[in-house]
């Protein structure tokens, strides 16, 4: 057979917020994508009309294009194999659910809610299939006349996949082998319904991936289930030839205990499952996001891709690029992969650590100016290079950095006690005399000149920077002092001390 070029899907359905576990399937597809140089669709599932949810198609292509991960073509990104929107195909899935009614495999089912309720009732583990399906109301059971009469009034009906018992059912996955079971648990799953004319999830998705050419079908576990009828759908459309091979991801567990990841547990912990903030449009809720809490896309990607996969190695850093060319999707693992989320914020700093100060101090200009400060590039760049390894998030620089900018009014109570002892405003005032005499006010100009006025004086070097660094600072942490006080410049650090000797005299 010839070579299919690769083609994979992300088809989400747009019920909400992208959940993180969403995110990982589309980052495993576009790298499965890319490496193999095929195409990444993206396509919206919305046959469900009650579960539609205003904005969510919109939030989930802002949400890529935040994390930097492109489609080739699918809704709003054009192309020849449209329209990409499920809602939008009515016409084309109505073409092939006759078509299965003509072939004999589906047929037609009248049952109301309450029958079907009567049954469940009636037969314990009811399930429709070959063993119930004749006990039923449906184009199996009724005369023409009957279906005939039924159809002209208007009664509402379902299309019904006609599962045939006793056949073991292959899927070919990627990353759990063959996985085999028989087509008797599969129930005659409703592939279409009369009231709203939309097909059901499992023929919408079966018709669009054999259409617009899927070759990979790569998405959660929780969809494992489904695959069953989903091969035997292929098999009734006689499309076995280019049936998609299948890979279903491990679930992602919650960062403690079992069971899955919930948002819940983020609310719990506190850490996003969504990649941007969401605004619930029904109950008016805020969920946090990962970008507006600060991580990087980049710091993201990373954390995910390693989320259910690993390269084997030792290495945990990885470009965008790196994974393309790393990422093997049938050395993804078949057990549940933890959230760790704390491994999340680590890459956030990792990602922190390997950005110029250059680039960390546009983001934190902002913030500096947000505070009304006013600062010049350079020295924001110079702050940002002294403290960014600090930090896990850009955010968290202010907090640690404003004495740079602003002079402490107040001291540290705590340390005021235990660090500015009986002499410390006469040795800082001697200090001040000392620090004014000298004119290269850099690091290096002044370091040699305070550290032989300390040795000639007899004075202990600890209390003399721990006092300095009350005085600069207002609190007993911060880097290297000579690092501040040149910073600063000569005036200011003079200021600084006078003032401290002042207050705390
Ligand atoms: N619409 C399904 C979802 O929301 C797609 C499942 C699949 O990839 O087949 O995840």
């Amino acid at each position: 057979m010839e070579e299919r070029r690769v083609r994979v899907r992300f088809a989400p359905s747009p019920t909400g917020a992208l959940h993180i576990g969403g995110v990982r399937t589309a980052l495993y597809n576009y790298l499965f994508a890319r490496q193999h140089k095929g195409d990444f669709v993206f396509r919206i599932e919305d046959t469900d009309s009650n579960r539609f949810v205003p904005g969510a198609e919109e939030y989930i292509i802002e949400s890529f294009r935040w994390l930097g991960l492109q489609f080739d073509e699918g809704v709003s990104f054009g192309g020849d194999k449209g329209p990409y929107r499920q809602s939008e195909r009515r016409e084309i899935y109505k073409k092939y659910v006759d078509r299965l009614l003509e072939d004999g495999k589906a047929y037609i089912a009248f049952d109301t809610p309450e029958e079907l309720e009567s049954k469940r009732n009636e037969i314990q583990n009811f399930q429709y299939d070959a063993r119930t399906r004749m006990q039923m109301r449906n184009s199996l059971t009724l005369t023409k006349e009957e279906m005939e009469a039924l159809i002209a009034d208007g009664t509402q009906y379902v299309v019904r996949f006609r599962v045939e018992p006793g056949i073991e059912v292959h899927i070919d996955d990627l990353i759990r082998g063959d996985v085999r079971i028989m087509s008797d648990i599969v129930d005659d799953k409703v592939l279409y319904k009369s009231s709203d004319e939309l097909p059901t999830y499992h023929l919408a998705n079966i018709v669009d991936d054999h259409l617009m050419e899927i070759t990979h079908v790569i998405r959660g576990e929780e969809w494992l289930p489904s695959a069953p009828l989903h091969v035997l759908l292929y098999k009734a459309f006689g499309w076995e030839e280019t049936m998609p091979r299948f890979a279903h991801l491990p679930l992602l567990l919650k960062p403690e205990g079992k069971g899955k990841l919930s948002k819940r547990d983020g609310d719990r912990l506190g850490f996003p499952v969504f990649p941007l903030e969401w605004h619930d449009p029904k109950t008016g809720e805020v969920s946090s996001g990962y970008r507006e809490s600060g991580y990087f896309p980049e710091a993201v990607i990373n954390f995910l891709a390693l989320l259910g996969w690993n390269p084997g190695t030792e290495q945990e850093l990885f470009s965008l690029d790196e994974l393309v060319s790393l990422f093997d999707i049938t050395k993804c693992s078949k057990s549940g992969a933890r959230y760790d989320f704390q491994k999340g914020i680590w890459f956030n700093h990792e990602y922190i650590l390997r950005k110029s100060s250059e680039e960390i101090a546009q983001l934190f200009a902002p913030i500096v100016a947000n505070n009304g400060v006013e600062e010049s590039m350079e020295r924001i760049t110079k702050v940002v290079s002294m403290m960014k390894d600090r930090v896990n998030f850009v955010k968290e620089l202010w907090d640690l950095c404003s004495f740079f900018f602003i002079a402490p009014t107040e001291y540290d109570e705590k340390t005021v006690k235990k660090r500015w002892k009986a002499d410390s405003a006469l040795v800082m005032s001697e200090l001040a005399t000392v620090l004014e005499g000298i004119d290269d006010f850099t690091v290096e100009g002044q370091e040699p000149v305070v550290l032989a006025w300390v040795e000639e004086r007899g004075y202990k070097l600890g209390d003399v920077m721990n006092a300095f660094r009350l005085a600069l600072v207002g609190i007993g942490k911060g880097p290297g002092m000579f690092d501040i006080s040149a910073f600063l410049g000569k005036e200011e650090t003079l200021k600084r001390i006078e003032r401290a000797v002042e207050i705390l005299k």
